[in-house]
């Protein structure tokens, strides 16, 4: 039983995609963790990102069960793991292992990009998560006021702007919604208005799959 989460940078997706987890008591893996896990490795050793042989060797080690959020955030890494996510050898060896990861039992939840695309085409359930840019940066600005930061909401947009292009406009496994995927716009709604919309296309689903 596998639900696909999809949307760019800051729509929402990760708190969803938890919660639904949780809900239903099945298995959560955040893809973006695994390409900032491969991006980490590449900066702590001090590599290159544009070499994919070199990306693909890092995308090989990675340990799903050791992706760690706090650890994996900083805005670097981000910006990275987006440049190295464009490297066609580095997604087939994450998508292997995100592919293993959502056969587990009794479900599973991944969210990302590519998931009801090209992870899992035959998710049971696929979600398309998004929101405005402005919407998306003012939700990134505030999560790093609240955290005793301090930023520029120009530039924040601006991020989310290029990192929107480059992850829909690369070649392989490009952002964009599956052609069964639900829309789910967060501008205008609540994370709790958001799950209760994604549980009732679940709970549908699920009912058509037992
Ligand atoms: O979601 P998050 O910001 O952690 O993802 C970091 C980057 O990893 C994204 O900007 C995207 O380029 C890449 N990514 C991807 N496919 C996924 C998940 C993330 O290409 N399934």
């Amino acid at each position: 039983m596998i639900i696909a989460i999809d949307g760019p940078a800051a729509a929402g997706k990760g708190t969803l995609s938890r919660r639904i987890a949780e809900e239903y008591g099945f298995h959560h893996l955040d893809t973006g963790l695994t390409y900032r896990a491969t991006a980490k490795a590449l900066l702590d050793a001090g590599l290159p990102f544009d070499n994919e042989k070199i990306a693909e060797g890092m995308a090989l080690k990675v340990d799903l069960a050791g992706l760690d959020r706090n650890i994996l955030s900083r805005h670097e890494i981000g910006e990275a793991a987006s440049k190295i996510a464009v490297m066609p050898a580095v997604r087939r060896a994450l998508v292997e292992a995100q592919r293993a990861f959502s056969k587990k039992a009794p479900g599973a939840v991944l969210d990302g990009r590519d998931i009801g695309t090209v992870v899992c085409p035959d998710a049971v359930v696929k979600l398309y998560v998004t929101a405005s840019a402005e919407v998306r940066a003012k939700r990134r600005y505030d999560e790093i006021i609240a955290g005793g930061g301090s930023a520029d909401f120009a530039a924040v947009l601006q991020d989310v702007k290029v990192r929107d292009e480059r992850d829909m406009g690369r070649a392989d496994s490009p952002l964009k919604p599956a052609d069964d995927a639900h829309l789910l716009d967060t501008s205008e709604m609540s994370i709790e208005a958001a799950f209760q919309a994604a549980k009732s296309l679940i709970d549908a689903a699920l009912s058509r799959n037992t």
